[in-house]
């Protein structure tokens, strides 16, 4: 990312992914799974891969986690990144098993020679840091020091971690600054992004459940992605994480930052919509969910501002009473009854690939 101040991060390498500098925004998400559970694991992975996520986060609470992971690693089809926290034994064992990146707390790793082996090993196998402060637990003193002021603390907390790592000449390292309050993630983030050149995981920590979640974190994410800050990102929702990784995507696709698939616009419908809409839109969505291309799609509710809008879009419907039009490209295709629309849009949508992307 180039952020408003010109000032690019410095590339971290990832496994085979690179990650700051002027890479593209890398979206990850979280299994939920149990991680001692390989095979439910390596499940979600999949679906999460096919979704689009690029950098799996696995939690290793344990050493029967610790040896599950061996296994995930082994059949991921994604890099993955194993969470620890408190045990250095765990850390060095996930970096045995071959994960591409640690998240630690190097302060609640213990002594400084716990935290001198797990970089010295990280060092050997080149696997990436990701260091990073929660607002939910900042250290007393930090607080203390930043007299209360929580953003400070982040700050505080961050760069005594990254002091930790730099101490024994690491600089594989990704910082995060997150906080389930939007506007102290942003300040965090872009007072971190004008003092230090580490590539930041953005992230609005317990967001919540389904829209409410997704909204506070595209407003949070939007804010600093728009300034050029943040070089991968995770949309933290409660429930199943192929929802994170739709939502990162939308965000990015409506930054402009990423293309994965349509984008899929919709009018709210008004007293003038005569066809079923909300129905429209859910078959829609459905049969663009599989597509990877970067199409336009427009399911408009009257002949007001439906025509304009589908005619601007690659395909599009405009309802009318109980039938509709299908454009194309600014073109009326066909006029059908409301029940053949979607057969209908299907067929269309299926040429259009294939003349677009897939002709060869
Ligand atoms: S496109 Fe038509 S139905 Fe939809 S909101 Fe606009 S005026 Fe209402």
């Amino acid at each position: 990312m180039v952020p408003i101040n010109g000032k690019t991060t410095r590339e971290v390498k990832i496994g085979k992914l690179m990650v700051g500098g002027e890479n593209p925004v890398i979206v990850q998400s979280m299994t939920n799974t149990d991680t001692r559970d390989v095979e439910a694991t390596l499940g979600q992975i999949r679906r999460l891969a096919k979704a689009g996520c690029e950098l799996v986060r696995v939690a290793v609470p344990d050493q029967e986690a610790a040896k599950a992971l061996e296994k995930i690693v082994k059949n991921s089809s994604l890099p993955v990144v194993a969470d620890i926290h408190f045990d250095y034994r765990l850390a060095l064992a996930a970096i045995e098993a071959g994960v591409v990146k640690l998240r630690i707390n190097p302060g609640n790793i213990g002594s400084s020679e716990r935290v001198q082996t797990i970089v010295h090993a990280a060092q050997a196998h080149k696997v990436a840091i990701r260091v990073g402060v929660n607002a939910g637990s900042l250290h007393r003193r930090h607080l203390e020091q930043a007299g209360g002021d929580i953003v400070q603390a982040m700050l505080l907390g961050a760069e005594e971690q990254i002091r930790l790592l730099t101490a024994e000449g690491f600089d594989q390292i990704v910082v995060s600054l997150k906080s389930s309050d939007v506007i102290q993630t942003v300040q965090a983030c872009r007072q971190f992004a004008a003092r230090w050149d580490f590539p930041l995981h953005l992230g609005v920590t317990e967001a919540g459940a389904s829209w409410r979640g997704a909204i506070r974190s595209a407003v949070g994410l939007g804010i600093l992605l728009n300034q050029g800050i943040g070089d991968t990102i995770r949309v933290s929702l409660t429930g199943d994480p192929v929802k994170e990784v739709m939502a990162a995507y939308e965000i990015l696709k409506a930054l402009h930052l990423r293309e994965r698939g349509p984008v899929i616009i919709s009018c709210p419908t008004c007293g003038r919509c005569q066809i079923e809409l909300e129905k429209l839109v859910e078959a829609v969505e459905e049969l663009a969910s599989g597509v990877p291309y970067p199409l336009h799609l427009a399911v408009m509710g009257c002949v007001v501002n439906g025509p304009g809008e589908a005619s601007r879009a690659d395909l599009g419907i405009a309802g009318g009473k109980g039938e509709g039009l299908i454009f194309r490209e600014g073109r009326i295709l066909r006029k059908e009854k409301e029940e053949n629309l979607i057969s209908a849009f299907k067929e269309e949508l299926g040429s259009l690939i294939t003349e677009k992307f897939e002709k060869d």
